[in-house]
């Protein structure tokens, strides 16, 4: 008789800066432990993972868990929009910049993390949906957004942050400010913005922080935080201190909570979606999938 439950284990073996190999056999007999037979699956390029979710999550599975960054969480959770996936998802942890990891307090050690999984509780979570994709945690544009897709990954593996603010301050001379209209909780906002995201996190990066006692997962409300172009060193200056603050009342930002919004740009301006390039167009929509999926932690 069969008492072992399936468990779907996607690995995402190019991100991280930790060498995983060793400690694979470690998170599987922890699954073993737990009544789990484990049906393991390796990404080799972007897309896979969603790909795997859609070929290998079949009725037999009962839970699904990826390893990687969160790029690779992005694509499990879409290919768990694609099949109405309504089970819980796992998430170790095991890429350079981990936001929403670190949301999530997960731990940076993959065993516990996997351990976590095993005696964790399923939570209905958020999730975004920009110009019909699906986004775990952020959609930005402007300013340090290429940095997260376009540093190398042998760069982010062996930097991790550090990477991140580095190739963040060689794009500073070339950043320019994007003129946008937004439409968000029956305002509009419109002014040449340096940064624009729609998060539902509390780590944006590895270089942002938004205030824990500001952001909840659940509450099926994205942050909307823009940055407008400072016009001198002083503004400059203020926006930083503010945000290092957390505090969001310089004139040059503004923040605010919506379900869905609407954000015209005069140009098409590349957008990340958890870190991953994402198509920016003139007109691009958003909005809230709440409690659109179950993670277990
Ligand atoms: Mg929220």
């Amino acid at each position: 008789m069969n008492i072992y439950k399936r468990l779907l284990f996607i690995i995402n073996p190019h991100a991280g800066i930790h060498r995983k190999d060793e400690r694979l056999s470690e998170i599987i007999l922890c699954f073993s432990d737990h009544g789990y037979e484990t049906v393991v699956c390796f990404t080799r390029e972007g897309g896979d993972a969603t790909r795997l979710v859609e070929e290998h999550a079949y009725d037999d599975i009962e839970l699904i868990v990826c390893m990687g960054g969160d790029g690779t969480l992005n694509e499990v959770i879409t290919g768990c929009r694609k099949i109405k996936w309504n089970k819980a998802v796992g998430y170790i942890p095991a890429g350079s910049t981990n936001d929403f990891a670190s949301s999530l307090g997960l731990s940076s050690d993959p065993v516990e993390a996997a351990a976590n999984i095993m005696k964790g509780r399923a939570r209905e979570l958020d999730i975004g949906e920009f110009n019909g994709r699906t986004f775990v945690y952020t959609a930005s544009c402007g300013m340090f957004t290429k940095v997260s897709y376009e540093t190398p990954q042998k760069y982010k593996n062996v930097l991790g942050h550090f990477a991140y603010i580095l190739e963040g301050i060689k794009e500073l001379p070339s950043t320019q400010a994007m003129h946008m209209r937004i439409l968000a909780e029956g305002n509009v906002y419109e002014d040449n913005y340096l940064f624009v995201t729609i998060c539902n996190t509390f780590s944006l990066g590895g270089v942002m922080t938004l205030g824990r006692d500001q952001v909840m997962l659940d509450d099926g409300l994205f942050e909307l935080l823009l940055i407008s172009q400072p016009h001198d060193l002083i503004q400059l200056n203020n926006i930083i201190n503010c945000l290092r603050e957390h505090r969001y009342d310089s004139p040059n930002i503004t923040f605010c909570r919506t379900d869905q919004a609407t954000i015209s740009c005069s140009k098409s301006p590349d957008w990340a979606l958890d870190g991953e390039k994402g198509e920016g167009m003139v007109m691009n929509r958003f909005s809230v999938i709440p409690g659109g999926i179950r993670m277990i932690y």
